[in-house]
């Protein structure tokens, strides 16, 4: 039976029930190992989400499922052993029954070609909960979060809270005398009743223990007294974002079609994208167009075996470090020993357990993406850096020059490059200091993130210069989105010692397919920056319209 795979958090809590109930009725080990896999996916689903509370009770069950994995033989588990589980499952659907927003069915209904998969309406409620004496900073958060779209809610310490909606984020901000058991009460009843906001507290001091106690009471995010506080300005707007996260990316080498079916059966089970080839003769050409987080190798095929080909791989810079996972029905464990010694990451044996190879995969491509990462993303801001920036760029357009790239749904063929720069920014360094311009080009940093969508390119092309692209998106569309940016960047108050300060950009915006290739597309974008700059900055132009005015001129 090859039914569609679950898509919202709906479907796969019905999976999961299906999956328990067959479970019940049979209390065979299989059953319990699908039920396993529908958990794990759950869990994964609510993490891509971000609703992190919900994802801590989803592992609590995952982990007690595990606990009970056994063998064969375990099955059918004690009554102790279901009654636990069901507990759990039970404590699981009442978590996200009460974390479910309210959305009235007329805006339920409407469609965001952006974000086919979204379910759930993310609340953009933050509830700020403050001890006496600490009104100014919560105002000042306040301000800040309201300014990128946030609704704010402040509430007194320990007094009642809101019924109805469960907030996105919920801050506290302690008495600075330190954590009091009735605190920590207050901290557990809220995240009782707000089992998937993200909890914060802030002000803590930096020692093991308080911070352990907070945890337990159910904080997420403990952020010491000396920590700047724009740091949660940062947390919050990360949780909006949908994560840019690219589906994971497994290569399977394997010659054995039935081999082939099961692992890949299992790998989408998990959200896991995958390719199979079944000679590892093809092996270069693949690696550089599917670019996988990790190749699962099987070791006997026609030609070369296993260890060969990943002693091939490993002789190429490229991929010295690509997770290389073997799959084998070899039991011996000389061998094993051998295939590792060689260049492998791990070792899995077939028959294979679907929940530990979706274990091993995704641990291994996380580690990997974890590493990409740094030397991916910007210190200062998150966004892509140059290089970074560039690479993806590059990879859009031929994903749009590409033949029938027009015909993809919501892509339309149009894929629209800005480049934006701040204006008189060494006026501002000159004027208030190094760290008050940092601050001005994290605060434009927050602005795109929060205003694009996420798969929209933002990156950090230079000091206080930015590239950005927009698939599907026109030029006419594009110029105003941006300047709709630009409108709001110029109105966003930059606090520094003596007051605050105003700051602007100016853009240019150049649009394939009228420019055809990345190089000319930054090129366009930069020669329209610079017309606007002439015009006399805080404006955007569009690269059609100077040439134009140039050919003129
Ligand atoms: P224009 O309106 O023409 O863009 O003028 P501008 O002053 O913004 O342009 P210019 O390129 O002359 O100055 C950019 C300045 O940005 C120079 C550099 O010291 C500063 N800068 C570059 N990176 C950073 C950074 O990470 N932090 C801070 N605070 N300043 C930076
Ligand atoms: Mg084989
Ligand atoms: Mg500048
Ligand atoms: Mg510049």
């Amino acid at each position: 039976m090859t039914a569609a795979l679950p898509h919202s958090i709906d479907d796969r809590l019905h999976v999961l029930k299906t999956r328990w109930a067959n479970y019940l009725a049979e209390g065979r080990f299989e059953h319990f190992i699908e039920f396993t896999v529908a958990v794990n996916s759950l869990a994964e689903h609510l993490n891509r989400m971000r609703l992190p509370g919900l994802v801590r009770v989803c592992e609590g069950l995952e982990n007690a499922a595990l606990a009970r994995l056994g063998q064969d033989d375990s099955h059918p588990l004690g009554e102790q052993d279901t009654t636990a589980l069901q507990r759990q499952l039970d404590t699981l659907l009442g978590a996200v029954a009460s974390a479910k927003p309210h959305v009235p069915d007329r805006e339920r209904r409407v469609e965001s070609p952006a974000a086919p998969e979204i379910d759930w309406i993310k609340p953009r409620t933050v509830w700020l909960i403050s001890a006496p004496g600490q009104q100014e900073l919560v105002q000042a958060l306040g301000h800040q979060l309201r300014y990128f779209g946030f609704q704010t809610m402040e509430l007194p310490w320990g007094g009642v809270h809101p019924e109805g909606d469960r907030p996105l984020a919920v801050l506290f901000v302690p008495a600075p005398d330190g954590l009091q058991p009735a605190g920590l009460q207050f901290v557990t009843d809220i995240r009782a009743s707000c089992p998937a906001s993200q909890l914060f507290y802030l002000g803590v001091a930096s020692a093991i223990e308080p911070i352990v106690e907070l945890m337990r009471a159910g904080i997420d995010v403990a952020i010491p007294a000396e920590e700047q506080h724009a740091r949660v300005l940062d947390r919050i707007l990360d949780l909006v974002q949908n994560i840019e996260q690219e589906k994971y990316r497994v290569l399977v080498v394997e010659d054995s079609r039935v081999a082939v079916a099961l692992i890949q059966r299992t790998l989408a089970e998990h959200g896991i994208d995958s390719h199979a080839i079944r000679d590892p003769g093809t092996l270069f050409d693949v690696l550089e167009s599917y670019r996988p987080d990790l190749v699962l190798m099987d070791m006997f095929m026609p030609r070369f075996n296993g260890v060969e080909a990943t002693r091939v791989l490993r002789q190429m810079s490229a991929y010295s470090t690509l997770p290389i996972v073997y799959l084998s029905g070899a039991t011996d464990v000389g061998m094993q020993v051998e295939a590792l010694r060689l260049g492998g990451d791990q070792f899995l044996t077939k028959p294979f357990n679907p929940v530990l190879l979706a274990a091993v995969v995704k641990t291994k491509i996380e580690r990997f993406r974890e590493t990409q990462r740094s030397t991916r993303l910007d210190g200062l801001t998150g966004l892509l850096n140059h290089t970074a920036a560039k690479s993806r760029l590059a990879g859009l357009v031929q994903q749009f020059g590409s033949p029938g790239a027009s015909t993809e749904a919501g892509t339309q063929g149009a894929l629209t490059v800005a480049m934006i720069d701040i204006d008189h920014f060494k006026a501002i360094n000159d004027t208030y200091g190094h760290p008050v311009g940092d601050q001005v080009i994290r605060a434009l940093a927050w602005l795109l993130k929060g205003r694009l969508r996420a798969s929209d390119l933002i990156g950090r092309y230079g000091g206080e210069e930015f590239l950005i692209a927009l698939p599907g998106v026109s030029l006419e569309q594009a110029v105003t989105v941006i300047d709709r940016i630009r409108a709001d960047f110029a109105a966003l108050p930059h606090a520094h010692p003596g007051g605050a300060l105003r700051a602007t950009f100016s853009a240019g915006v150049a649009t394939f397919p009228m420019f055809d290739a990345a190089a000319s597309l930054t090129e366009a974008a930069d020669g329209a920056l610079l017309h606007a700059k002439r015009l006399g900055r805080n404006r955007v132009e569009a690269a059609a319209l100077a040439a134009h005015l140039h050919s003129v001129a």
